[in-house]
């Protein structure tokens, strides 16, 4: 609350009286801070690949260029550089079109647990020699009404920060997927054996540029936005999204959304 006091001073020079006008400051204030905080991130995010690609160009052109051994590597790192900002931007845009409401999801009634299973099988193929995949997933069909892309995304972004913030030995990332059918809803967990999360910090993961351990967090090549993207999607829905932690045991993640009952489905529970 930010408070103004203004004096009433009678023409005589007396003060009458005083005025205090009380403004609730706060959420105009917060909104204001988190824009600002989101602009400063931005700039930084970019300026550092900017900054580092400069240096290998400055390198290169000082005579590193003639360097048969040299050469390649800089313009890897640049290359790199330039993979990372174009992710950032892209991220950044898809953020903007769904803060201005400007994407219409485009939905499709899909068995979210063949749908979640093909997305595994995926997984599966790129990483069987280093990860094991345990499926908790009922035989059954539960019908979800979702965008398959957006959701698609969510659930690759999840997986893929289990793999990348686990121990190199024994990865193991399990998938239980429960129906809810009477409230009409289904709950997906995704666990990993990994880093984990500082209790203190599990909330804020879904915060946009947060990441636990910034410089092995840019390492792995992330934005930072990743969670906060999927924080959307599945808010636009009507669903929810939230991390539960135990440092260095490991993170579930829970994606709640509504599904389909059918019709004298809801006794056979
Ligand atoms: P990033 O591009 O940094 O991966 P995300 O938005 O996907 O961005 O994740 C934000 C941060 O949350 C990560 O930097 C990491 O610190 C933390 N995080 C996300 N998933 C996990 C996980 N499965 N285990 C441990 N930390 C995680």
């Amino acid at each position: 609350i930010r408070v103004n006091f203004s004096t009433i001073v009678k023409d005589t020079g007396f003060i009458n009286g005083y005025i205090a006008v009380l403004h609730d400051v706060t959420d105009q204030e917060r909104i204001d801070n988190e824009r600002k905080e989101f602009v400063a991130n931005v700039s930084h995010e970019l300026r550092t690949p900017l900054t580092s690609m400069r240096s290998y160009l400055e390198a290169l052109q000082e005579g590193a260029w003639e360097d048969e051994e040299l050469a390649p590597k800089f313009l890897g790192v640049t290359r790199e550089e330039t993979d990372r900002m174009i992710r950032l931007v892209e991220d950044l845009l898809q953020l903007s079109r769904m803060d201005n409401e400007a994407e219409e999801l485009t939905k499709e009634i899909v068995d979210f647990n063949m749908f979640l299973n093909r997305i595994i099988d995926r997984f599966e193929m790129t990483h069987k020699d280093e990860v094991e995949f345990v499926r908790n997933i009922p035989d059954t069909a539960i019908f979800t009404e979702i965008a398959m892309d957006k959701v698609g995304q969510v659930l690759d972004n999840v997986i893929s920060n289990a793999i990348k913030y686990s121990s190199s030995e024994n990865k193991k990332v399990e998938f239980h997927v429960k129906q809810n059918r009477l409230y009409n809803r289904m709950t997906v967990q995704i666990k990993d054996n990994g880093l984990g999360i500082p209790v203190s910090k599990v909330d804020r993961i879904f915060e946009r540029f947060y990441r636990v351990d910034k410089g092995r967090a840019r390492k792995m090549g992330g934005t930072g936005l990743g969670l906060a993207i999927s924080k959307e999607i599945i808010e636009a829905h009507d669903g929810k999204i939230w991390a539960n932690s135990v440092e260095n045991k490991g993170t579930t993640i829970f994606i709640n959304l509504p599904c389909e009952t059918l019709e004298g489905d809801v006794w056979d529970v």
